[in-house]
């Protein structure tokens, strides 16, 4: 695995993080980094080990956790709760690329928008002493193919 692959401010950044809060800089935890960086959306803890043994560097579970709570701290890895599924995680992206989750209450499937005017509505806003870093705007309801369903089984109650 070359560390070129890795972007150099992430992989800095996390450096940076574990050496300030004198924890400690191991191979596994900068693997487990630069797997996430390949990913694009949201995972779990479980995919990621998956995608970690895919790739021909298992880690323990104990160890994926334990690195995603750490990049989370250092403000790389958001941690999402969509759904009472669990948790899923996904990487920090920049404000000109931040997307918000339509979320469907009913088979909980994601879907990711992109939407300018509602990142430029917050992210002119002012907050009084408060510095935001990120935000993640989640809206929640029912996607087509559920309503679809539901229409049907509705029709279907009916006769
Ligand atoms: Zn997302
Ligand atoms: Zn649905």
């Amino acid at each position: 695995m070359s560390a070129s692959k890795v972007s150099p401010t992430s992989r800095e950044l996390f450096d940076q993080y574990l050496r300030s809060n004198h924890k400690r800089r191991t191979a596994e935890r900068f693997a487990i980094l630069e797997c996430i960086l390949n990913v694009q959306g949201h995972f779990s803890a479980e995919e990621l080990g998956e995608m970690m043994k895919g790739q021909g560097y298992p880690v323990s579970t104990a160890t994926v956790y334990s690195t995603l709570e750490l990049l989370v701290e250092c403000g790389l890895v958001v941690r999402q709760r969509f759904s009472d599924k669990g948790n899923l995680y996904e990487r920090v992206l920049t404000s000109a690329v931040t997307h918000h989750h339509l979320i469907c209450t009913v088979c909980g499937k994601i879907k990711e928008i992109r939407d300018q005017s509602m990142s430029d509505l917050i992210e002119c806003r002012n907050f009084v002493g408060f510095t935001p870093s990120y935000y993640s705007l989640n809206i929640y309801g029912i996607c087509a193919s559920c309503s679809r369903q539901r229409k049907r089984n509705k029709s279907q109650g009916k006769k």
